[in-house]
């Protein structure tokens, strides 16, 4: 016997009928990108590890312990080099833009999307490959443009029919303000040294800031006492955040507070903001972004601001099938059931032009080859039923004779009596299979 193979724990498969799904969502977001002037940006799946290293953090989960990371096979002068699976895109897309100046003429806006990598213990929402849709804006320093990236991800909702979510912002002011915050915050953590779990007093000192993002119940109240980062503020950060809510406000998009939102990579300052809802459990969270001004200047480029999201795609289909909003129908518009082989080239050249016409055509073919002949009409009409097209296009030798195709309507457009087309003419009633739909 042959070892059966199977996908890698934590990574699926996206198979029909559910790719649908996938594919919906992609058209919907591409449409509305285009809308609000973001471009398309597509990098590699596999970078340097210190690009990862360099921008996301030494001492957060993703690079401690989620990264997959291999060697490189030496190349010609002996060297090997560490790659590792993109854990998240916003570092490419800073190193892609800093590679090839793409800032010299202004600011852009981008977005992606794609499977990104983390080693975490799968779970519902929690995968080893998933699939992140992110939008960029790089070059551009005010509030505007963060309220902007969050009225598209709210419209992104909207056009999805996703209602049930609530936005929560922080602003994570800049280095000297957390640095002095830090400094408080471990003083006043390690007067509580007996609540903290180990992890949490591994980090004391490397990334305290961190602790507050605890997912370990028992440590809620001493990290819901612990000074607060928007407390140490200065004017400057203070005028950001408080023009950031006014837009929003402006905007009829309800936010709360969350002093205590941070966010799992190193590079945020400002404003950070996270789309939560409570109806997928743990992993509630279904987009996540904040600002990064000091990013491109840290990766090597020219110093310039920058902010983004990422939402998570496996979490924003799962919530949208926790609301019932439905499937999307992926039902080819017709059928052709070809009762003999020989008719086979003709049916072909009729099935060519329709699909230029625009419809959709599923071809009857038999399993078992040509050997076998087409099959009867009783299992090809089986077949054209399960297929879910509305009409049926009955390719039989008496009506090729007479150079025509029999349309029978199926489900949903039953109320209309079966015709003979013409195959020379589909134009003319290619309109009324699309019409049905
Ligand atoms: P979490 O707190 O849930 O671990 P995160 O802070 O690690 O999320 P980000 O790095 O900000 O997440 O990624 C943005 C979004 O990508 C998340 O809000 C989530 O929707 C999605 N996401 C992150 N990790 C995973 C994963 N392992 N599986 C599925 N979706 C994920
Ligand atoms: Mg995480």
């Amino acid at each position: 016997m042959v070892e059966k193979l199977s996908a890698v724990k934590g990574m699926n498969d996206i198979l029909p009928p559910e790719s649908a799904r996938w594919e919906w969502l992609e058209d919907r977001v591409r449409s509305l990108m285009s809308r609000y002037a973001y471009r398309n940006i597509r990098t590699p799946v596999l970078e340097h590890t210190r690009l990862f290293v360099r921008s996301i953090g030494e001492v957060t989960d993703i690079v401690e312990k989620e990264m997959y990371t291999f060697e490189d096979r030496s190349d010609k002068h002996g060297q090997a080099d560490l790659l590792t699976l993109r854990p998240e895109n916003t570092a490419s897309v800073v190193r892609a833009v800093t590679e090839h100046n793409l800032l010299y003429d202004g600011g852009k806006r981008l977005y992606y999307m794609g499977p990104m990598f983390r080693r975490e213990r799968p779970q519902r929402g929690r995968y080893r490959q998933f699939h992140q849709i992110g939008a960029e804006a790089l070059g551009f320093a005010g509030p505007d443009v963060d309220a902007e990236l969050i009225f598209l991800a709210a419209a992104l909702w909207r056009e999805l029919g996703l209602s049930d979510w609530r936005l929560e912002i922080n602003c994570l002011g800049q280095p000297e303000e957390r640095a002095r915050h830090r400094a408080q915050l471990i003083a006043y953590f390690e007067q509580h040294l007996d609540d903290l779990d180990e992890e949490a007093r591994r980090r004391l000192h490397s990334n305290p800031l961190r602790i507050l993002d605890t997912k370990n119940p028992a440590m809620q109240a001493v990290v819901g006492q612990a000074p607060r980062l928007i407390d140490f503020l200065g004017a400057s950060s203070v005028r950001h955040f408080e023009g950031l809510q006014a837009m929003l406000d402006a905007g009829g998009i309800a936010w709360s507070l969350n002093p205590r939102l941070v966010r799992g990579l190193d590079y945020y300052n400002l404003t950070v903001f996270e789309f939560v809802t409570d109806r997928l459990g743990a992993q509630g969270t279904i987009c996540a972004g904040g600002r990064y001004d000091g990013l491109i200047g840290q990766m090597g480029g020219k110093s310039a601001p920058a902010v983004g999201w990422a939402l998570g795609v496996e979490r924003v289909l799962e919530l949208l099938k926790e609301q019932g909003v439905d499937a999307v129908a992926s039902a080819p518009d017709a059928y052709a059931v070809i009762p003999e082989l020989d008719s086979v080239p003709r049916v072909l050249a009729c099935l060519q032009a329709l699909r230029q016409a625009g419809v959709s055509v599923q071809m009857h073919a038999p399993s078992g080859g040509q050997a076998e002949g087409m099959g009867s009409m009783k299992s090809q009409f089986k077949r054209a039923d399960a297929s879910g097209a509305r009409f049926a296009l009955i390719f039989g030798a008496e009506e090729l004779a007479q150079g025509c195709v029999a349309v029978k309507p199926l489900r949903g457009a039953s109320d209309q009596a079966q015709q003979l087309e013409s195959l020379t003419g589909v134009q003319a009633w290619a309109g009324r299979l699309l019409g049905a739909r």
